[in-house]
Parts: structure tokens; C-alpha cells; sequence
């Protein structure tokens, strides 16, 4: 129970600073350009001449897919000209200059995604199964699947803050204003909090599922 609360509160939190922090900066015009504009500029300046820039629906739905070699980017971060969307549309562009540059651990988290999809939507199940049927084998083969999950967010972060880093590193080097590169930094860190939330959530379940199959047995 307690873990449930703590869970939630860690995942509001995060949640509510990410919202806040992109209002935020989402008021804030940036100097005179879009996301896609600087997005694309910094693709070129990637050597990703290849990579698309296409619309996606919904909000913070922005996202780089390795499998289409594309950004998606939300309305408001394609056509917005706001700091907030200029550091949320580079920091996918990052995504794609990582690919590009063959970063190690997004090959690594690129080969964990069809073996998470697989753990992630079988643990529970796998379980169930364990417990009801008091199979000690099957409860732990269930926390080691569950594990690969806890596994991947772990490799998750360091994916997501180094494309923050490379977007910040260009949004400076390309010339634009303080305030640009000031927003960029606090709209992408309150970003990078949501991933750390999530990892720290998934390590305190997995914590959990070990102490509570100990006392089991
Ligand atoms: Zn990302």
C-alpha cells in the first residue's frame, strides 16, 4: 500500500513539474523561429538530411521513431514558436542525430524493445501463475521478466538526457538568445525528472515483488 503512494507521488510529481515548466515556457517566444525550423537546422547540422519532420496528434506526443527515421512532433511543437517547443523538437532531433552518430546505448535500448514488449505484458501473468499454482520457478522467472523492465528505464535515461544534452549544446551554438538556451535547459531537465521517476518507481516494485515471494516462501 504504502509503495502504491509513494509510487503515485513520485509519478504526480514529476508529472506536475513537466506540465508547469513547459506552460511555462511554452509562453515564452523564441527568437523567431519554430521548432521545426530549428529542429531541422540542427538535423542538417547532424548530417541528418534524411530525417522527416512529420505532424503527430496529441499533447507532448512528440517523439523520434528510429523505424521510420522521422520526427513526430505535436501542433504545438512543430508550428509553435516557443522555447518550450524549440527544446522539446530538438531534443527529438537529438534522438535521430544519436542514430546517425550510432550512439552505444540507444543500439542497446533499440534491441531491449521487442524483449520488453514481450516481459512487460506476460510478468503479471507468468505471476499469477506462479502463486497460484505455488511454482517457485514461475514466480521468479516473473520477477526476472519484470526486471528487464526496470533494466530498460535504466538504459532509458542515459538515452534521454544525452539527447537534452546535444539539444541544449546546439539551441547554444546556433546562436540563439540566453533566454532560448535558459528555457531549453529547464524545460528538457523537468523532462529528464519524469524518466528518473519512473526508473525509481519500477526499482522500488521490483524491491517489493522480492521481499513479498521471499516471505511467501
Ligand atoms: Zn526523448
Amino acid at each position: 500500500m504504502l509503495l502504491v503512494l509513494v509510487s503515485t507521488v513520485i509519478g504526480l510529481a514529476a508529472q506536475g513539474y513537466i506540465n508547469s515548466t513547459y506552460r511555462t515556457w511554452s509562453r515564452v517566444p523564441a527568437s523567431g523561429a519554430t521548432g521545426a525550423d530549428v529542429a531541422r537546422r540542427m538535423l542538417d547540422a547532424n548530417g541528418c538530411q534524411v530525417v522527416d519532420i512529420k505532424r503527430v496528434n496529441g499533447h507532448l506526443t512528440d517523439h523520434y521513431d528510429p523505424r521510420d527515421n522521422s520526427l513526430h512532433l505535436s501542433s504545438e511543437n512543430l508550428t509553435g514558436g516557443s522555447v518550450a517547443s524549440v527544446a522539446v523538437a530538438c531534443h527529438e532531433a537529438g534522438h535521430a542525430a544519436q542514430k546517425a552518430h550510432g550512439y552505444a546505448m540507444m543500439k542497446v535500448r533499440t534491441a531491449l524493445v521487442p524483449v520488453v514488449n514481450f516481459t512487460q505484458n506476460t510478468w503479471m501473468l507468468v505471476l499469477m501463475l506462479g502463486l497460484f499454482m505455488n511454482i517457485a520457478g514461475l514466480t521468479t522467472l516473473a520477477i526476472v521478466f519484470f526486471a528487464f523492465s526496470v533494466v530498460f528505464q535504466l538504459v532509458t535515461l542515459p538515452v534521454e538526457i544525452d539527447a537534452s544534452r546535444r539539444a541544449v549544446a546546439y539551441i547554444e551554438q546556433s546562436g540563439m538568445g540566453e533566454v532560448d538556451v535558459r528555457g531549453a535547459k529547464k524545460v528538457l531537465t523537468a523532462a529528464a525528472l519524469t524518466y528518473v521517476a519512473a526508473a525509481l518507481t519500477s526499482i522500488l516494485q521490483l524491491l517489493y515483488l522480492l521481499a513479498r515471494t521471499n516471505d511467501d516462501r
